[in-house]
């Protein structure tokens, strides 16, 4: 007999969304975690007195898209304190400017000027069916139409590496015009109190709240398969669970190949997954500061004026490091300063993507480290007489609390990914369901993994 209505395999952002939304529904729902803590990619940890987040985070539409939905479709609308972005800065080489549509104008050729103008005109009036047309577009071919300059180029090419983590050659042209102008229109780019890891924890407590049962260090060493279906889950320490309902919030080609086994899905399902690209993987800088130094809460940085935070996986050298990387600079103790050991203190993280291709894990990451240490102090440079720590994460890191390479999103959002081209939350083994940025969706990084709870959530009402 089943014990569970549902049972959800992993706490990241779309598990703990879909056992909110399904608790509050009045579902019985266990949710499992292998880790020890919550929130997978979104989770939160401290570090010699200070909270850091496991990646660099910062949430496109804060509370105004799907992860305040999640709350305010679960009756917890204000269950996290945001706090909305007002000073960000757009650095290039050794100038910096406001981060807005208007200095990055500005910074081109006077010529040039109009047709990056026309460009965010554009973004401002294109309507959902034009957008439509574009699903299977590269940024690169649209923003063609309008101007080849590479700084332009670059600047939005830094915007697409920001929210996506790939390329513009192989970005969807349509989700990026879509999250654009959903960041334009919303002017809500936020950060939770409490650092990332708040998000999962609102979106788990709604569970409790609602009878959700969550059990980490739980382990799911397979879903049990019973009659052309997934009926349940065996855990490494051997026990087992049931529920008609198994959602897995893990790995999708993990899932598939080493929770289910290929020989329970359609020759050419089976084979679709395994052909799926992630997102561009992070290696991240983060310094702790015994003093302030700086009011920015977001940097945006380049180190010169053509190169967009992908440029290695863009030139397809992702292997070595160049002399100086560009990336998201984000001060997490100037949006809530507890996450200091007091007031005085800062915290500065620098991210930014490469490639794991090949064998990454041998790569040679004291160069990196190099040149993200030189990027952030370029940015930076009164911050180097002030230095508590220095830590420097490959995506080894990322990839022991989420694996998947340690991508930073998911699934890649390219042209042969997206939309109808994406794997459907509703998998072809009955009872088997994803909830997570790697199926179904839309939107930038947490924001895709809580839009597709919300479509999952939408599938199995309607079922
Ligand atoms: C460096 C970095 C920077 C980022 N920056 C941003 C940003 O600025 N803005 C933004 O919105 N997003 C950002 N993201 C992306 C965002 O964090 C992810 O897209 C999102 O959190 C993914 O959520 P998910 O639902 O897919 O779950 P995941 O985070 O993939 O979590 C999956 C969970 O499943 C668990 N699990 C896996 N296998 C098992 C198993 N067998 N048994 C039990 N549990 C299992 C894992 O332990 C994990 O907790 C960033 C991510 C990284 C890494």
């Amino acid at each position: 007999m089943a014990e569970y209505d549902a049972i959800i395999i992993g706490t990241g952002i779309g598990g703990a969304a879909i056992g909110a939304l399904l608790a509050h529904d009045g579902r019985k729902v266990l949710i499992l975690d292998k880790n020890k803590i919550v929130g997978g990619r979104c989770t939160s940890y401290e570090h010699k007195g200070f909270t850091l987040d496991l990646g660099v985070h910062l949430f496109g539409v804060g509370d105004k898209g799907s992860l305040g939905e999640v709350l305010r479709m679960t009756g917890a609308p204000d269950a996290i304190d945001w706090v909305t972005i007002r000073r960000s800065s757009q650095q290039v080489g050794g100038e910096t400017k406001k981060y807005s549509q208007k200095d990055m104008v500005k910074s081109l050729p006077a010529d040039e000027q109009t047709n990056l103008t026309n460009l965010f005109a554009r973004v401002h009036m294109i309507t959902d069916r034009e957008i439509d047309e574009l699903w299977y577009t590269p940024v690169e071919t649209w923003m063609n139409e309008f101007t080849r300059h590479p700084l332009a180029h670059a600047f939005i090419g830094s915007i697409v590496g920001q929210y996506f983590c790939v390329p513009s050659p192989e970005a969807s042209a349509a989700e990026f015009i879509k999250c654009f102008k959903e960041v334009l229109v919303a002017r809500s780019s936020a950060y939770p109190k409490g650092g990332c890891i708040a998000i999962p924890k609102a979106y788990l407590s709604v569970a409790e709240k609602h009878g959700g049962e969550i059990r980490l260090g739980a382990d799911v060493k397979n879903i049990t398969v019973e009659e052309g279906a997934a009926v349940g889950v065996r855990l490494k320490d051997g026990s087992e669970l049931r529920a008609p309902v198994i959602i897995s919030n893990a790995d999708i080609k993990a899932t598939v190949r080493d929770l289910v086994g290929p020989e329970h899905f359609p020759k050419a399902y089976a084979d679709e997954i395994m052909n799926l690209t992630y997102a561009d993987s992070c290696i991240m800088f983060k310094i702790g500061l015994k003093e302030r130094i700086t009011d920015d809460q977001l940097r945006m940085y380049m180190p010169d004026d053509r190169t967009p935070l992908n440029k290695a996986s863009e030139e397809g050298k992702p292997d070595a490091a160049p002399a100086k990387v560009g990336g998201m600079i984000v001060v997490p103790t100037n949006f809530d300063t507890s996450l200091g050991p007091d007031e005085d203190k800062q915290l500065i993280c620098f991210g930014t993507g490469i490639r794991t291709t090949g064998d990454w894990r041998k790569r040679d990451w004291d160069a990196w480290h190099k040149a993200l240490r030189d990027s952030i102090y370029s940015a930076f440079p009164e911050a180097q007489d002030k230095v508590l720590w220095e830590k420097m994460d490959t995506p080894q890191l990322v990839d022991a609390y989420a694996g998947e390479e340690g991508n930073i999103i998911g699934v890649g959002q390219t042209v042969d990914q997206i939309h109808k081209r994406r794997p459907s939350v509703v998998s072809p083994l009955k009872g088997l369901y994803y909830s997570s940025a790697e199926a179904g969706g839309h939107g930038i990084g947490t924001e895709l993994a809580a839009s597709s709870a919300m479509e999952l959530f939408a599938a199995l009402k309607s079922q």
